[in-house]
């Protein structure tokens, strides 16, 4: 299998915050990949720095063989990214934002694909609406889409049902398995154990921005009680 994620020696300090800490990873392609970690761990700067949104101090990431940092275009293609934060330009529909990020990926006539997307993620009949007249859990699933308009074979997704009900959470899930299903490489961090538990088939633990534990999810099951996971993450 070859790697989708290759994470090698990644630091990072934002002034006297050592925000990531000298990580390794490797994820194959095809794998459900969980970053876990208490607020603060570095899962969210290991994630920006992997969608080349932060530069690192030092280290490299290669998404498919290709670098972030020196070939950025070609690893950024590969990449559908989630984050974490809400943030939409008010002033475009829905479809007028998924066709802007098909744009940007240099895709013209993309709506047959776009309809696709949209209706996997129940967003049809908002097709036409004002992102900034979208409730909060519309607006994940629209960021859940816009990752999806290039059809990139590996989706990191940041915290993607944080702050979201139950009935979508489940929606989410459903579709983020479905995409693995497809094929897709995921990662994903998560302050949810229960979730990481059922999707993950391993699991990378965060610590203080450095890895303290990775391993398939039934072997860290088996090191650790549930209720030491929950401490770790506490
Ligand atoms: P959470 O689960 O709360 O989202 P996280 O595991 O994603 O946390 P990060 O957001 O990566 O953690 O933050 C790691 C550390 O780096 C924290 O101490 C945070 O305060 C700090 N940090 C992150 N971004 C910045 C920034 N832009 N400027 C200064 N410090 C930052």
């Amino acid at each position: 299998m070859a790697t989708a994620i290759l994470v090698r020696g990644l630091t990072k300090r934002y002034g006297v915050v050592q925000a990531v800490d000298g990580v390794d990873l490797e994820v194959a392609e095809g794998e459900f990949f969980g970053l876990l970690g208490p607020n603060g761990a570095g899962k969210t700067t290991l994630i920006s720095a992997l969608a080349g949104l932060v530069r690192p101090d030092a280290g490299r990431i290669e998404v498919l063989g290709k670098d972030v940092q020196n070939q950025y275009r070609e690893a950024r293609r590969l990449l559908g990214v989630v984050p974490q934060e809400l943030v939409f330009d008010p002033f475009f529909t829905v479809r007028e934002t998924l066709r802007i990020q098909s744009g940007y990926f240099g895709i013209r006539h993309n709506d047959d694909w776009i309809d696709e997307i949209l209706s996997s993620l129940d967003l049809t009949g908002k097709a036409d609406t004002s992102t900034r007249a979208l409730s909060g859990g519309m607006k994940r699933r629209v960021l859940v889409a816009q990752a999806l308009v290039h059809r990139p074979p590996v989706i990191v997704l940041d915290e993607p049902t944080a702050g979201v009900d139950v009935e979508l959470r489940q929606t989410l899930w459903r579709f983020i398995q479905r995409l693995n299903r497809e094929g897709h490489t995921i990662v994903l961090t998560t302050h949810y154990l229960e979730e990481a538990e059922s999707y993950c088939g391993r699991i990378a633990m965060l610590k203080a921005g450095r890895v303290v534990a990775l391993d398939t999810t039934s072997n860290l099951l088996r090191r650790f009680s549930q209720h030491s996971l929950r401490l770790r993450l506490a």
